[in-house]
């Protein structure tokens, strides 16, 4: 039997963000991508899977579970857990993810310079400019259908796990964009909330399955 797991992760943002969006806009370099209606800065799903494929990839490798580096998609397998649940070339993922909106996202622009490492000196006429958004943070949505409940509550952990330790996504994160602090995280399957410390308190078996299943 299928079984509904929904998330909704809302986070604090701690230092602007940029995504770059295929605007032009004059004296901009670098323009943000915004909402096609409103015209609000907006985070894509595919950012804000690929940064939670990244931060489960690096978890589970920590605990001793192997998993497909999802850089490389010739290299997938399309069975481990991380493409499951986020996708491989073989088949879909079994989350979908929701885009996010920063209503209330102020628009700023910062001035860099491109650097050579070599010389260790500034490139000349290298200056550009990055368009910024600075909003006190955003919400977005997972869900999907998975085969048993065992499944949900591996991917509800793994994600709040995730989305916990991960921290800057978007653009630039090196220079301190998109620095992020998980602030709620509501989930449940087929409509019974799946608790954090039930979840935190199931890891370590989830964990010790996993190993025995990894490759
Ligand atoms: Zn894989």
């Amino acid at each position: 039997m299928a079984h509904k797991l929904e998330i909704q992760l809302t986070f604090q943002l701690k230092s602007p963000v940029h995504i770059t969006g295929e605007r032009a806009e004059l004296y901009i370099d670098k323009a943000l991508l915004l909402d096609a209606q409103a015209q609000y800065p907006l985070i894509p799903a595919t950012t804000i899977k690929g940064w939670l494929r990244e931060s489960s990839e690096r978890h589970l490798r920590g605990w001793g579970v192997q998993v497909c580096d999802g850089s490389k998609a010739n290299l997938m397998c399309g069975h481990c857990l991380v493409c499951q649940l986020f996708g491989a070339p073989q088949h879909r993922a079994v989350l979908r993810f929701s885009d996010a909106v920063l209503r209330d996202g102020v628009r700023d622009v910062r001035m860099n310079v491109s650097l050579s490492r070599f010389r260790r000196a500034s490139f000349e006429e290298r200056l550009f400019s990055t368009e910024l958004a600075w909003a006190s943070g955003f919400s977005c949505q997972l869900d999907g259908i998975l085969p048993d409940v065992e499944r949900a509550r591996q991917a509800a952990a793994l994600i709040y796990v995730a989305a916990r330790m991960g921290f800057a996504l978007g653009a630039a994160r090196s220079r301190g964009l998109g620095w992020v602090c998980l602030d709620q995280f509501q989930a449940n399957c087929d409509g019974q909330i799946l608790a954090i410390q039930d979840l935190l308190a199931y890891l370590p078996t989830m964990i010790r399955a996993l190993q025995g299943t990894s490759a």
